[in-house]
């Protein structure tokens, strides 16, 4: 290269920084799209052509797990009771597992019999029989998954539904892929589930708005850098009965819509996977047990909603900021037992 053409190609190079920041963009590529029955929207610092290849990874994440889709993995474990699956499947199924059994059950992947039993899955709504809930219940037990080298097996009438980790992991596929092309700085919303990668191209943290559960925009924001956001409602599927309001997210010991006074949790860290089962399980948990597991564990910190306050983590001390109604209400901080 010619000595004046490379001082051609700093200078433009020092002009465009005072602008934007040399070789940065300021705003990233974006899109949106349908997955996993949720609008998903992608932002990255990077090429282009990565938008599509994450639409892409998921839109197989979703072809191979799907409940709905007859020709899935998932599916034909659930139809025959054994199934061969892919090593990204089983990997999956072991840490969702793993969930369960950290959780002490209040995550459950097998608790799809009960779901179904309400009608979560095809949109028919009813509150079921107690008689047809006993018995889907009788087919909930995580711990007779069995996973041998490529095979998955159930016990006999048992499905399973990964509805509750699904958008965790695939954030995290994406996250990977990004990671492996480069990528220092992009942002995925899965239908609310938020993951961010790194910090935005200016060093600062991302701000993250975690929703108000009665649907009235924000009852709080929080900065993250390189985090996952996720977040468990009621609010985000129900149906009202007799003036009842029954959601989706159930307690596998009882078969119901867990009731506990929590309107949302929102879990935060490094996992995004692990985000997503643990706000599902925090939310059947219930405040007290939440908050009691919160401290024998390390790896996250979360936020709890409930109709007059809002309580969260001491990780999340500085960095959350109540909105809304939230703002004219007391933010309870949960210390770390130091004993
Ligand atoms: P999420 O939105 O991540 O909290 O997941 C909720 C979805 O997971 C529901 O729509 C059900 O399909 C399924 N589900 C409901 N209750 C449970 C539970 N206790 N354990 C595992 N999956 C559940
Ligand atoms: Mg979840």
């Amino acid at each position: 290269m010619q000595v004046n053409e490379v001082k051609r190609r700093l200078l433009s190079c020092v002009l465009t920084a005072l602008l934007s920041g040399c070789g940065q963009q300021t705003e990233p590529h974006s899109a949106t799209f349908f997955a996993m029955d949720t609008v998903m929207e992608l932002a990255v610092y990077g090429s282009e052509s990565l938008l599509a290849e994450g639409e892409e990874l998921i839109l197989d994440i979703e072809q191979r797990l799907s409940v709905t889709d007859s020709s899935s993995e998932i599916a034909e474990l659930n139809r025959n009771g054994k199934a061969a699956v892919t090593s990204e499947t089983e990997s999956l199924l072991e840490k969702a597992l793993a969930l369960c059994e950290r959780t002490d059950g209040a995550l459950d992947i097998t608790v799809y019999p009960v779901v179904r039993a309400w009608g979560f899955t095809t949109g028919e709504y009813k509150v079921p029989e107690e008689i047809d809930l006993i018995d889907a219940l009788a087919l909930v037990d995580y711990r007779k998954v069995k996973l041998d080298s490529g095979t998955a097996s159930l016990s006999p009438g048992m499905q399973i539904d990964l509805g509750s980790v699904a958008k965790g992991w695939a954030g995290d596929k994406v996250m990977e892929m990004f990671r492996q092309r480069g990528v220092e700085s992009a942002l995925l919303n899965l239908g609310g589930n938020v993951q961010a990668l790194g910090s935005k191209p200016d060093g600062s943290s991302w701000r993250v708005g975690v929703r108000s559960p009665s649907g009235d925009g924000y009852a709080g924001a929080v900065e993250i850098s390189d985090k996952a956001v996720i977040t468990s409602g009621g609010y985000q599927r129900f149906f009202e009965e007799n003036g009842n309001r029954y959601h989706h997210i159930i307690d596998p010991k009882t078969g119901w819509p867990a009731s506990n006074g929590l309107l949302s949790v929102t879990v935060i860290g490094d996992s995004g996977i692990a985000c997503d089962g643990l706000s599902t399980a925090l939310f059947v948990m219930g405040p007290e047990r939440a908050l009691t597991f919160w401290e024998t564990q390390g790896d996250f910190e979360a936020i709890f909603i409930m109709e007059d306050k809002v309580v969260i983590t001491d990780g999340l001390a500085d960095s959350f900021e109540p909105l809304g109604k939230y703002a004219d209400m007391k933010v309870e901080v949960q210390y770390r037992d130091k004993d």
